[in-house]
């Protein structure tokens, strides 16, 4: 079994559930009481947040970079960012790595255009949903259109994520507004949802929707699982 790294802590509410999930999967797949074999970097959230608002994103690069290497020098043997986010640097920390990054875009847009499905919508935060980064990617590598919510959606599920769901308040309310909005990006032509903030799944489960939801994190999470036992 090879050695997974994790950086998370964006939000630990999340990375929780993928070392649940990691775990849970070595113990299907091996048996008996095997676990993962991993290393986790679990930073402090605000300093996170509060560069992402700022628009430090030179900063924030170069503080993965440095969480990564921390992660390779410890023996990690690949390494997952566990935000879809902070995915925006992923192309600088594989680079500044001799470890391979497993992009939670990629592994999620292989379980879309597995499904046969070719438009779906997006939630996340506004830099998932707005920037180039992670639609685009899906769209050119995996030939899926992937459709955002309308401007005053994005903003209250921006607001949601950092207001409530990484401080860990999930709430009846905002559950009801993101399956609205997942309800009319179904009515404009999405087959299915890509749940892309790694905390919406926390929120949003499998029986609330009509659609399919492509749970990013768990998607990643086996992603992991898969690698390190070399399948
Ligand atoms: N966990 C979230 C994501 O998947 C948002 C937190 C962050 O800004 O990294 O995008």
């Amino acid at each position: 079994m090879k050695k997974i790294g994790l950086l998370g802590g964006m939000s630990w509410e999340s990375t929780l559930e993928y070392y649940r999930l990691i775990n849970r999967g070595i113990a299907e797949r091996l048996g008996g009481t095997h676990s993962a074999e991993c290393l986790l970097y679990s930073v402090d959230f605000a300093l996170i947040e509060e560069l992402q608002e700022r628009g430090a994103w030179e900063e924030l690069t170069a503080l993965m970079i440095s969480h990564a290497r921390t992660l390779e020098k410890g023996g990690a043997e690949c390494l997952l960012i566990c935000t879809n986010t902070m995915h925006l640097m992923a192309g600088e920390v594989q680079d500044a790595l001799g470890i391979p990054l497993l992009h939670i875009g990629d592994v999620t847009g292989e379980a879309v255009k597995g499904t046969g499905l070719e438009r779906v919508g997006l939630l996340g935060t506004r830099h998932t949903m707005e920037r180039d980064f992670y639609r685009l990617r899906i769209a050119q590598k995996f030939g899926v259109e992937v459709l955002i919510p309308e401007e005053e959606e994005r903003a209250l599920v921006h607001r949601v994520i950092y207001g409530e769901l990484v401080r860990g308040i999930f709430t009846d309310q905002s559950r009801a507004s993101f399956l609205r909005i997942i309800e009319a990006l179904g009515d404009r032509g999405a087959g299915g949802i890509i749940l892309g903030c790694t905390e919406i799944p926390l929120l949003v489960r499998p029986g609330d929707s009509a659609l399919p939801l492509f749970n990013t994190m768990e998607i990643h999470a086996r992603a992991a699982v898969d690698w390190a036992l070399g399948e």
